[in-house]
């Protein structure tokens, strides 16, 4: 049955998304946010964004999120500024090569736009990458980055103006009779359907309505630096990011990077192991800064990278590394919305519209069944950009 009156729980990209979807098929939406919009990793995230993926229904997703993104640049401060996604492995990783040149031929049964690259091509294509040790590379060509935080307050913005009412600094609860009531500080508050979007908090606030969900989250962590290109005289730093520079993925040296304004961005830094949601290190660790812009030095032409700034933020894993997006428990109308294994925002766009659709009656995605689980299972937490 279509619920008239929804509570979303959360005001990161995933909540914004799904509260505007929800408002514009006519459904009354509250949105609660105990911070500020995108605060937690919407807000912390890399904002590279691509349709590459070698399932079907993940390909699906990828591009139509793509496509959204397209539609909404421009908008209020938000950009979407096309940039073609470059992943490689080195010569002598026969795994990693070979994986990538399987998912390429997977992915291009479903139509997304991805090719393998000699070592000359990906040269033309990213004249300020390290090319000599490649043994494998392929581009996708249907991806850009962005400021998350910007997608986030637009999607909330526009919800607004549709009618949801967005109620940021207000921290709610579930409780274990749950019946569709959200426990705020001075009272209850009963709604048709309550999506949790909560993030990393999202496994907490479903324990105390009594659900366990299979979910870890973990933390990673990215910098922003300066550089110079090569042969350039000392002092003419490079702060724009038009450098040449792709957004680029090495499988084998397990990080990724991007153009951004302050010069380069520098991801991952993962922790595989489970984060407390609450108590966790906001700063990045001074190994990770140091091997970042080491690793990052040796497969750019640039020299004098120099931190801007450094953070972690946190990620949610799952057993097999697909979402948990779905009915918990249908009845009494509640949705789960996590999981996203590194990569939700560049998926919210879909995601929003699926949970929108669903709570309309339409089916959701068996393979992101939250209770495909029983929320017991013993699993690792594996980096989400891994190439294996
Ligand atoms: C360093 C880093 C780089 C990343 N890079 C990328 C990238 O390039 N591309 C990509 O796709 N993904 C990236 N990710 C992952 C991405 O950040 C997340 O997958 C995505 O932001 C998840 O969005 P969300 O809306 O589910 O969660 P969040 O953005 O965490 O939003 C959840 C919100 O719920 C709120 N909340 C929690 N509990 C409560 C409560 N009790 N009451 C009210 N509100 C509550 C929180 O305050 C939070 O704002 C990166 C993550 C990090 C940390």
């Amino acid at each position: 049955m279509r619920p008239n009156d929804v509570a979303v729980i959360g005001g990161g990209a995933v909540g914004a998304t799904a509260a505007y979807d929800l408002v514009r098929r006519g459904v009354r939406v509250t949105l609660f946010e105990r911070g500020g919009i995108a605060g937690e990793s919407t807000g912390r995230a890399a904002g590279v964004l691509y349709g590459a993926f070698a399932e079907d229904r993940d390909a699906a997703i990828g591009r139509r999120s793509i496509e959204r993104f397209r539609e909404l640049s421009g908008e209020g401060d938000f950009e979407f500024r096309e940039t073609p996604y470059v992943w490689l492995a080195r010569e002598g990783d026969e795994r990693r090569g070979e994986a990538i040149e399987t998912q390429v031929r997977r992915m291009r049964v479903h139509g997304v736009d991805v090719e393998l690259l000699a070592p000359g091509e990906l040269a033309e294509v990213a004249p300020a990458l390290r090319t000599d040790d490649v043994g494998a590379a392929a581009v996708a060509r249907d991806a850009g980055r962005t400021d998350p935080a910007s997608y986030a307050r637009l999607l909330v913005r526009k919800a607004e103006r549709e009618g949801a009412t967005v109620r940021t600094g207000t921290t709610v609860s579930l409780d274990a009779g749950f019946d569709g009531a959200v426990v705020l500080d001075d009272g209850q508050e009963s709604f048709d359907a309550v999506v949790v979007a909560a993030g990393a908090h999202t496994k907490r606030l479903l324990a105390d309505a009594g659900h366990r969900i299979a979910t870890k989250p973990y933390r990673v962590q990215a910098l922003t630096a300066g550089f110079q290109a090569r042969g350039e005289p000392n002092g003419s730093r490079r702060t724009t990011d038009d450098a040449g520079v792709p957004m680029v993925y090495d499988a084998t040296a397990g990080f990724y990077l991007r153009p951004h304004p302050d010069g380069l961005l520098i991801g991952d830094g993962t922790e595989e192991v489970e984060s407390d949601p609450d108590e966790w290190e906001r700063g990045a660790d001074p190994e990770f800064v140091e091997s970042a812009l080491e690793r990052a030095g040796e497969r750019l032409a640039v020299e004098g990278l120099a931190v801007e700034e450094a953070w972690a933020g946190l990620c949610t894993a799952t057993p097999d590394r697909n979402p948990l997006l779905g009915w918990l428990d249908e009845d009494r109308g509640l949705y789960v919305a996590t999981g996203w294994q590194g990569h939700g925002f560049m998926r919210s766009p879909a995601l929003g519209e699926r949970i929108a659709r669903e709570l309309c009656g339409e089916p959701g995605i068996d393979a992101f069944d939250p209770t495909r689980f029983t929320g017991e299972e013993e699993f690792a937490i594996v980096e989400g950009m891994a190439v294996d």
